[in-house]
């Protein structure tokens, strides 16, 4: 394999055992996205292994993907535009949120038509002005009472703009708009099962807003949900469970002055080994990133020279160097540099770095 990403499982489970000893609710692994580039299937089947007991993602056909994957856990999918396979959602027995009394209406009359009662998740909108019920809440909350026996009402809940920032008042006048809107919700004889806040910032910085479930995405993939407010995946004894790996093509060397690459961006220091690296970012290597970051070989690091290119990048082995074309690159992993010191690199998160990782370079676990 000319690139590959390397997903280690013992990490998954130390991560979710990690994140139990922390709270007391129960685990929702979030798994959108392929698993944040992990492979979905894989992840979902070790969280729940692992001590998760309910798997959530954004879109409906993800949530169809762990159900043909034989999962039988509770899955909900909580981005569902107008217009989904709803019937589809329900003979799958997808959990699905509501956020508008159209969507709801319309969730119902698929319910009506194929004879399954939907269990249903409200999404408040507490301040972060993205999902959830926000201006129409006395009418949504009517229309939940009026139509009470035609659907589970299963969860309520919302989600934080600023967990990252544990010291932001934000977070508490969050809280207290996600109260003030459950006391609405029980006032309507309305009793959600499960009642759920916290991503996985929160369920780091903030026990008192774990309610019943947490909600876990970054944490459980080993990273940190903010290097720079939380610490490092280490501070926070977490192992990054992706490790991306890609085999030099060519080793060459080239001498003090030359440049390298589209644009003749760098020039060599000093003589040294170039190393061509099969890997660019048709392969999710972002291109901001171009003689920033680097990678790991041998345990040494050779950071990127000139910039990343379509389906290689090219970096500065040092004239000492013992690498030979067909030997692996480490480009993140655990040690050396990490998916955070490429987000930094390229203006973004290590989130960004994760999931965008081309599903062209194959997965396997460890
Ligand atoms: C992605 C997501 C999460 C997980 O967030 P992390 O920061 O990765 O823990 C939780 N809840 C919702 C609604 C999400 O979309």
């Amino acid at each position: 394999m000319r690139a590959v990403v390397e997903v280690n499982l013992k990490a998954i489970d130390h991560n979710i055992k990690q994140i139990k000893s922390l709270t007391k609710s129960e685990i929702l692994a979030v798994v959108k996205a392929d698993a944040y580039g992990h492979g979905l299937l894989p992840v979902a089947k070790q969280a729940l292994t692992s001590g998760a007991s309910w798997l959530g993602v954004a879109l409906l056909e993800e949530a169809l993907a762990l159900r043909a994957g034989g999962i039988t856990a509770p899955v909900i999918a909580w981005l569902t535009p107008p217009g989904e396979d709803f019937a589809g959602a329900l003979a799958g027995h997808i959990d699905l949120s509501v956020s508008s009394i159209s969507l709801f209406e319309e969730i119902l009359g698929a319910a009506k038509v194929s004879g399954i009662k939907p269990r249903l998740h409200f999404e408040i909108d507490t301040g972060m002005r993205r999902g959830g019920v926000l201006g129409e809440w006395s009418d949504f909350l009517a229309f939940a009472k009026e139509h009470a026996s035609e659907y589970e009402l299963v969860g309520v809940w919302s989600h934080f703009a600023r967990a990252d920032e544990p010291d932001s008042t934000f977070n508490a006048h969050q809280e207290n708009n996600f109260e003030l809107k459950l006391a609405d919700i029980r006032l309507a004889g309305l009793s959600p099962k499960i009642v759920h806040l916290s991503n996985s910032a929160a369920t780091i910085t903030n026990s008192a807003a774990h309610h019943m479930m947490v909600r876990v995405g970054i944490a459980m993939y080993g990273l940190s949900p903010d290097v720079n407010t939380l610490g490092t995946s280490k501070d926070l004894h977490l192992i990054p469970a992706m490790s991306v790996k890609a085999k030099i093509h060519l080793v060459k060397s080239a001498k003090k002055g030359e440049a390298v690459g589209y644009g003749g961006t760098a020039l060599l220091s000093a003589d040294s080994k170039l190393g061509v690296i099969v890997m660019g970012y048709a392969d999710g290597l972002p291109r901001s990133a171009s003689n920033i970051t680097g990678v790991m070989h041998d345990s040494k690091r050779a950071p990127l020279i000139g910039r990343v290119s379509m389906d290689q990048c090219v970096v500065d082995l040092g004239a000492d160097s013992t690498a030979k074309a067909g030997d692996y690159v480490t480009i993140f992993g655990p040690d050396g540099y990490s998916a955070d010191d490429w987000g930094k690199a390229s203006g973004t998160i290590n989130y960004e770095i994760t999931t965008r990782i081309a599903t062209r370079v194959p997965r396997i676990y460890t």
